[in-house]
């Protein structure tokens, strides 16, 4: 296995446990949220709603990121991975490192 699609599998592995307890605290929530419909009258602590509309958004990301990851481990698997898609030239290594699930080079990503 190489070290970016060790890398790669670790952020999915980590993106997904993430995903679980997101969904786990917007379920709560949920339930919360139900059991009170007048909870943006509460003057302690955030609104659940607003609560709410924060993991939605933190759910969403975390599923963007995993298609992304995803994208980049199937490119690794025809061998197109670290290839910039646009120009065809070879992504930087420091760039990769960093950004593993990049798809532009530097000068195509900027
Ligand atoms: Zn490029």
């Amino acid at each position: 296995m190489s070290t970016f699609e060790h890398l790669l599998r670790e952020r999915l592995q980590h993106a997904l446990s993430w995903e679980a307890e997101l969904d786990e605290q917007i379920g709560t929530l949920g339930g919360i949220r139900d059991a009170n419909n007048d909870d943006e009258h509460d003057p302690d602590g955030v609104p659940v709603s607003a609560e709410w509309s924060r993991l939605a958004g933190l759910l969403q990301e975390i599923r963007e990121q995993q298609t992304e990851i995803r994208a980049a481990l199937a490119r690794l698997e025809r061998g197109e991975y670290g290839v910039c898609t646009r120009c065809r030239e070879p992504i930087a290594e420091a760039r990769l490192e960093v950004r593993p699930m990049a798809e532009l080079c530097v000068s195509c990503a900027s």
